[in-house]
């Protein structure tokens, strides 16, 4: 009866053969957590403990755990090519072909296995075609691991996302060739086009900073984005591997009009298998090697027939589901409304943000609306929210990744016992003076 968790056991063996027993740094959520099952809206954990997840494997799950339309689609793809690495295989055109008929400035589009090798193609592509060397990224915004986008805040001290340079063993050329700007504040974009003239190749934007939280952009913002890189002759990316089909099937360049020169995509367009891609008019795309230009595209699983089977089942079910994102965006208003009711209940600092099936809670006043208002975040009290939500068997993004998903395998009722349990949660955090009014 005095066993070990097997929870525990499984995270010992694997600090034996994975560094930290996990499989990236965030994976890491203060404790040690070895998951064995996933079925639409839940997750269960070793010990048997079973959670209403709202992680989503970072936003990867949209339609729901281990989803059978996409599952059988997998599986039937199992039975033809499996990798070849010559020539085009006919599922990587039927990819191509739907995703340029929903993302609005893809004509091409190319893939790979995740989103960092889709920022860095977009980074290498910018520099090519402009002769340029410089990126401008947003403070807080995350474009994946790679080098080209290893920095990310204004200046120190604001380690809230973690350290900056995100890694050590950058050379120093990667991290002084990043600038950083302040999301929706374009006269500090302005500020490095004057500083640094006919220097900057791309400015790299997520439309929704989903990786410091669910902030929205001004629509001036992203309107002066456009007319700024396009005056200065500069690229304007949008990293859309979160809000490209987690939010709406075209991404969030359909929401607000506003047509980027290149698009990364990830995450969701698979509903949890790997696939990423990069999207752009021919024009640019054909600056590829394999077009006959001269920027290298290259990648052993590149058009992977299994990820693109998952990709083609996952968008056409989309597209073919209009009222999907609809629902979603109900259930999350759902959640969102809920927890304004609960925090004005109880009067504590809190703001209740997010987007379409996005949906957080902080603990601080207003505004939030840049990456700076979130420094004033209480992250003791966010973390332990989320502690005492995981406790409940209500699973959300732990650390500092501040941002929770719902599916489409949630339910009204999933969103209503999660919603009693917040409010459970919360006042105990009252009581226990882990929070304060
Ligand atoms: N861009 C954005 C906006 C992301 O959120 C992420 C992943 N969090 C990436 C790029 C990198 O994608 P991946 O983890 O698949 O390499």
């Amino acid at each position: 009866t005095n066993a070990k968790p097997r929870g525990q056991s499984l995270y010992e063996e694997a600090c034996e053969v994975i560094p930290g027993g996990v499989n990236s740094a965030t994976r890491y959520v203060g404790r040690p957590y070895a998951f064995t099952g996933a079925d639409g809206a839940y997750i269960t954990d070793a010990d048997g403990g079973r959670y209403v997840d709202y992680h989503a494997a970072f936003g990867a799950i949209l339609l729901g755990h281990n989803e059978p339309l996409v599952n059988d689609a997998v599986r039937g793809a199992l039975d033809g090519v499996d990798l070849i690495g010559a020539g085009v295989t006919p599922i990587e055109i039927e990819f191509a072909k739907l995703i340029c008929s929903v993302i609005p400035s893809a004509e091409m589009v190319t893939n790979a296995m995740s989103g960092s090798e889709a920022t860095a193609y977009a980074i290498r592509l910018a520099r090519a075609e402009t002769g340029r060397s410089l990126i401008v990224k947003f403070q807080g915004g995350y474009h994946g691991w790679h080098d080209a986008v290893a920095r990310n805040v204004i200046s120190p001290p604001s380690l809230a996302y973690g350290m900056d340079p995100v890694s050590a063993g950058i050379l120093e050329q990667a991290l002084t060739s990043t600038l950083i700007a302040e999301f929706n504040d374009l006269s500090s974009v302005q500020a490095l086009f004057d500083e640094h003239p006919e220097q900057i190749a791309a400015v790299i934007l997520e439309p929704i900073p989903h990786n410091v939280g669910a902030l929205l952009p001004t629509q001036e913002f992203v309107e002066g984005l456009r007319s700024l890189t396009s005056s200065a002759g500069a690229l304007l990316i949008f990293d859309e591997v979160i809000t490209g089909f987690r939010h709406t099937l075209g991404g969030y360049q359909s929401v607000c009009g506003i047509t980027p020169d290149l698009t990364t995509f990830g995450k969701a367009v698979a509903n949890g298998f790997p696939l990423a891609g990069l999207a752009g008019p021919r024009s640019l795309m054909s600056r590829f090697t394999s077009a006959g230009g001269d920027v290298a595209l290259l990648g052993t699983f590149n058009g992977y027939p299994i990820g693109c089977a998952a990709g083609i089942a996952t968008v056409s079910y989309l597209r073919d589901n209009p009222s999907f994102y609809a629902r979603t965006e109900t259930l999350g208003e759902r959640m969102r409304s809920g927890l304004r009711s609960i925090v004005d209940e109880f009067g504590f600092a809190g703001q209740v943000r997010g987007f379409g099936s996005v949906f957080v809670l902080y603990f601080m006043d207003a505004p939030v609306l840049g990456y700076r208002d979130l420094m004033r975040n209480d992250d003791k009290a966010y973390l332990e929210f989320h502690r005492r939500m995981a406790d409940a068997g209500f699973f959300m993004l732990p650390m500092s990744l501040k941002r929770n998903h719902v599916s489409g395998a949630h339910t009204e009722d999933d969103i209503d016992r999660t919603l009693e349990a917040s409010r459970d949660v919360l006042k105990g955090m009252l009581h226990d003076g882990v929070l304060t009014t």
